[in-house]
C-alpha cells in the first residue's frame, strides 16, 4: 500500500506530497512548492531514499523547491513538457511572487500521457489533464485507488483558468472524462486544500458535479 503524506508550504499553502512504498523504502516527492526540510523530514521517520521529484504542473507555487530537493537527493526532476514556459518564467515568478530566489529545476524526464511512474513496486501512470495549465497531469495508482490531482480539482472547487495557457472547457472535460471514470471510490489528494474522494466531487462539486452541467462555462 502506497504510504501518503504531504507539508503545506509556501505563500499559496500548497500541498507537497510525498508518496513512499514502505517495502522498497522508496519515496517520490511530488509537487515541491519549498521548505525542503520540512518535505524531507516527511521521508525521514523510515528513512525513505527519495528517488524521483514529480510535478503535477510547472507553476512557482508547486516547484519551487524542486531544484534544492533534487541537489539534496540527487533524484532526478519530472514533469509534462507542457509547461516548461512557467520553469523558465520560475525565478522571475519567484522573486516578484514573494517566495524569494530560486533556480528552476532540471527537466530530467518528461511526462507525458500514460507513462509509468513507480515508487519503488507501487504502479502508477500519467494522466494528461489540461485546463489549469497546458501540462497539467494527474497521477494514477489503480491499485491503491490514489489519484493525485494537482490544480485540476480540489475539494469543492476546480483550478483556476485564468493564468496564461489556461482553458476553462478543456478543464472541464479532463475532470469529467479523465478523471470522474476512475471510480467514485478513489480517494484525490489535491494542490490545495484537503483531500477527498472522487465520489463526493462527483455529486455535489459545484462546478463539475452532476448537478452542474453546463454551469462552469
Ligand atoms: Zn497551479
Ligand atoms: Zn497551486
Amino acid at each position: 500500500m502506497l504510504v501518503v503524506r504531504h507539508a503545506v508550504v509556501g505563500p499559496f499553502a500548497e500541498n507537497t506530497w510525498l508518496l513512499a512504498d514502505p517495502e522498497a523504502g522508496e519515496a517520490a516527492v511530488l509537487d515541491p512548492g519549498g521548505e525542503a526540510g520540512r518535505v524531507l523530514a516527511l521521508a525521514a521517520p523510515e528513512g525513505f531514499r527519495v528517488t524521483q521529484v514529480l510535478a503535477t504542473h510547472g507553476h512557482v507555487d508547486h516547484v519551487f523547491g524542486a531544484d534544492e530537493i533534487c541537489a539534496r537527493t540527487g533524484a532526478p526532476f519530472a514533469m509534462h513538457d507542457g509547461d516548461l514556459p512557467f520553469l523558465a518564467a520560475l525565478p522571475a515568478q519567484a522573486a516578484g511572487l514573494g517566495f524569494g530566489a530560486a533556480r528552476a529545476p532540471a527537466l530530467a524526464r518528461r511526462l507525458a500521457d500514460g507513462d509509468p511512474v513507480r515508487v519503488g513496486r507501487r504502479e502508477g501512470r500519467v494522466l494528461h489533464t489540461p485546463g489549469h495549465s497546458p501540462g497539467s497531469v494527474c497521477l494514477w495508482f489503480p491499485e491503491d485507488r490514489a489519484l493525485f490531482a494537482g490544480d485540476t480539482l480540489f475539494a469543492g472547487s476546480v483550478g483556476r483558468t485564468d493564468l496564461p495557457g489556461g482553458d476553462g472547457e478543456a478543464l472541464v472535460r479532463s475532470i469529467r472524462e479523465r478523471i470522474f471514470p476512475l471510480g467514485d471510490d478513489v480517494r484525490f489528494f489535491p494542490g490545495h486544500g484537503p483531500a477527498g474522494t472522487l465520489g463526493e466531487e462527483r455529486r455535489g462539486n459545484p462546478f463539475v458535479g452532476d448537478r452542474a452541467r453546463g454551469r462552469f462555462l
